[in-house]
């Protein structure tokens, strides 16, 4: 009888793949074995041709989280064999080691925790091979349980005799627990003392949240802040007690029932939000909730319960709750019992903790399903991280700072036969403007070499000198004599999406953002930039304007606005149309400022544009969170389909300066007429796609790629790429790592590996 060698690659490790192989190979009576070596699973099998065919067909639609990237099948020859068998995984096979992604509840433990005659009724630790902790609890590799922090929880026979069952779907399930034996709960006020255990723990933290009161809860990877999100007072003083001005929190819903009573969800939404992944996605609200949930914005950050808690919680409750990470402003959160008393002391009312570790932070993901279906991640973390990007080159031992402003680190991954590479990059780490923030920087950077077992030879990081990242890449690479790349923000956005589209060719890269430190000792964020090989040249760009007051203008859009009357209509114009917004003279002072070229940076960048174009269509409130006023600007164009395009002059060459002047002017002339900001943002988002278009066009290369922080904007980023499309540009845009500096650090390990001989 034919016997085959199957060798199955992808996320394949720890989601239930063996007892998967078994059941089949049991079903179709086929005999040989399948193991675990280096990153991938091992099969032989031996049977007749019609019942191997079955067993592969069967293996290609293995359920998920489980998920195949490549399958090599040969032929080799019979051996006598009586039964199938899964044997010790193998560690002596030197390819690069793989650890699945923390994985939401999955279908089977939830219906397991509503017997109410089963072991683990309610029991909010339940898990199995396919779903539960996997990157927040383990300390290294392998993944085996005494490398986890379930290590101190000796299983009991019950789960003893479950893992080692390969018929059951917790054979090998690291964290399996049940409540004899795994961790438990206790609610604790705010003072550390011990108010309740168990499920009173948890019917106590119910009657609080309803009461209106704040609850830290030790989630998955950290801790979470909850509220009742119908309740506007409790939301507020979250707010107040959290330091969070206006920033959207997402919200947690019991079921799908339940978030269609509040949201309008596709299909496909749905379907992501129970994924195994879970994030939070942005999805068009129904005003149901506290208006403080997100102020002034059409979008809201919805949830499904992604562990058993989670789940029992939202159930018990019967209403949504805001669920927000556990952290104060930009922090990173709080991943001990003892941390979270001490940080979130005044914040939360009564913590709901258990005694399972959690080694590292690991934050809810976020992101959104576009028009076209497909989920564009924003934040990534649980459910994501540390998956590996296989990329479409080889690659050096390169680890990557990233930037500023949702900080991740990447660590490249070189294939020990000289093949491609991987890039693992880590889960999001917050913003690096405090001591938490730079601390968990470094001890990522360890965690990742450690756990890949990669040293790296080479740093790299921004070309910004005072960012933390960059000034921790300087240390660590003069310490280890390790080389250090600096690659430019604009540049490494564009490299991101390069690497996860696999695109080694050269490039038009259209990369629009917020900020990024210019070589020219200007700020970048509206920039045409054509990469290719570990180099770009700058091609194109939106014309500068001053920001007076450098930080004070960003936090306000009045300003920039002030600052592109002042360049349209000159002073005295520019001071009498401000007049509802700056006295003559304040107005005098900024102006002053900017014509003395003091303390009023040059940025050609697009998110500022959006400030100032903001305030001009008539939303002048601060940005109380980067990209607020941008946000609202977008979020008031929503439903409308553009009238007609404003437009910018495109001027000079190579670089192309894109000219804001006639649009500036238009907007000016609308909004003297009493224009709707709706109509207006429509035809500035349609201004900007057309000038896209149009330089594309220029150029005339045929592929595009796009990055930064603006095309988080699903109206842009759509819209630019249907229309580029049209006219025959391939173009790519970020959609499983962050458009924003979240992805920054994909794309310096893809520049800096590039740069580095090998
Ligand atoms: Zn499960
Ligand atoms: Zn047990
Ligand atoms: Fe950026």
């Amino acid at each position: 009888m034919p016997r085959l060698s199957i060798l199955v690659e992808g996320t394949v490790q720890g989601v239930g793949m063996r007892p998967f192989v078994f059941a089949a190979a049991r079903a179709g009576g086929i005999v040989g074995s399948v193991h675990n070596g280096g990153a991938a699973l091992h099969i032989e099998v031996q049977g007749t041709r019609r019942a191997l065919d079955d067993f592969v067909q069967a293996i290609e639609r293995c359920p998920p989280p489980a998920r195949i990237e490549r399958m090599h099948i040969t032929e080799i020859e019979d051996r006598a064999d009586d039964s199938f068998r899964i044997l010790e995984s193998d560690r002596t096979t030197s390819t690069r080691p793989v650890i699945p992604a923390d994985l939401a509840l999955c279908a089977d433990c939830a219906e397991e925790m509503d017997q109410p005659h089963g072991r683990r009724f309610r029991y909010p630790f339940t898990n199995c091979a396919r779903c539960g902790p996997r990157y927040a609890i383990v300390e290294s590799l392998p993944y085996d349980r005494s490398f986890t922090s379930m290590k101190d929880f000796v299983m009991c026979s019950q789960c003893r005799a479950e893992y080692e069952d390969p018929r059951d779907r917790r054979f090998h399930a690291q964290p399996i627990a049940c409540p004899a034996c795994g961790p438990r709960l206790v609610l604790c006020a705010s003072d550390g003392s011990s108010v309740a255990e168990g499920e009173e723990a948890l019917t106590q933290s119910v009657r609080a949240l309803l009461d209106g009161g704040v609850l830290a809860l030790k989630g998955l990877g950290g801790f979470q802040l909850l509220v009742d999100a119908t309740n506007s007072h409790a939301v507020a003083r979250l707010r107040v007690r959290k330091r969070r001005e206006a920033k959207p929190f997402a919200v947690l819903f019991a079921s799908r029932e339940m978030l269609r009573a509040y949201a309008e969800v596709s299909e496909e939404e749905e379907r992501t939000l129970a994924s195994s992944e879970a994030p939070i996605l942005l999805v068009r609200g129904r005003e149901r909730l506290a208006a403080e949930v997100a102020p002034g914005m059409r979008r809201m950050g919805a949830m499904l319960p992604c562990t058993p808690l989670h789940r029992l919680l939202a159930r018990f409750a019967m209403r949504p709750l805001v669920c927000t990470s556990g952290n104060l402003g930009e922090e990173p959160m709080c991943t001990s019992n003892a941390e979270a008393l001490e940080r979130l002391r005044d914040v939360a009312d009564l913590f709901l903790m258990h005694d399972r570790p959690v080694v590292r932070p690991v934050d809810d993901s976020v992101g959104r399903v576009g028009a076209d279906g497909q989920l564009v991640v924003l934040r990534r973390a649980r459910g994501f991280s540390p998956m590996p990007l296989r990329l479409a080159e080889g690659v050096a031992p390169v680890i990557a700072l990233g930037g500023q402003l949702k900080s991740t680190v990447a660590i490249a991954l070189p294939d020990p036969h000289g093949g491609n590479g991987h890039v693992v990059v880590s889960q999001h780490l917050g913003d690096l403007h405090s001591a938490e923030g730079d601390r968990l920087l470094e001890r990522t950077v360890h965690d990742l070499s450690a756990f890949f077992g990669v040293k790296p030879r080479v740093f790299a990081c921004d070309l910004h000198p005072d960012y933390a990242s960059t000034r921790l890449a300087e240390r660590l690479s003069a310490a280890s004599g390790a080389q250090l790349v600096r690659v430019q923000h604009h540049h490494a956005h564009i490299a991101a999406c390069m690497a996860e589209h696999g695109i080694t060719e050269r490039a038009l890269g259209v990369a629009w953002d917020g900020a990024g430190y210019g070589p020219d000792g200007t700020i970048w964020g509206g920039e045409f930039l054509l990469c290719e090989g570990a180099t770009f040249h700058r091609v194109g760009h939106l014309r500068p304007f001053a920001l007076p007051g450098g930080e004070r203008a960003m936090r306000d859009p009045k300003r920039t606005a002030l600052a592109l009357l002042h360049a349209v209509f000159g002073r005295a114009a520019a001071i009498e149309h401000a007049r509802p917004w700056f006295s003559p003279a304040d107005a005098e002072t900024l102006l002053t400022m900017i014509e003395r070229k003091v303390n009023a940076p040059l940025a050609s960048s697009v998110g500022r544009l959006f400030d100032g174009i903001a305030a001009l269509a008539g939303l002048t409130a601060l940005n109380r969170f980067e990209g607020e006023a941008a946000m609202q600007l977008e979020s008031a164009a929503d439903g409308l389909a553009p009238d007609s395009s404003y437009s910018f002059a495109i001027c000079n060459d190579r670089p192309f300066v894109l000219d804001w002047e006639p649009l500036v002017r238009s907007v000016v002339a609308d909004r003297a007429e009493g224009m709707a900001v709706g109509v207006i943002s429509a035809r500035f988002h349609a201004a900007l796609v057309s000038a896209v278009e149009q330089i594309a066009v220029r150029i005339g290369e045929p592929r595009v790629v796009l990055g930064g922080g603006c095309f988080q904007n699903e109206r842009l980023e759509q819209s630019v790429c249907e229309r580029l499309t049209a006219r025959g540009f391939d173009v790519s845009s970020p959609r499983r790592y962050p458009p924003n500096d979240g992805g920054l650090s994909l794309g310096q390990v893809l520049v800096a590996s590039r740069t580095h001989p090998r």
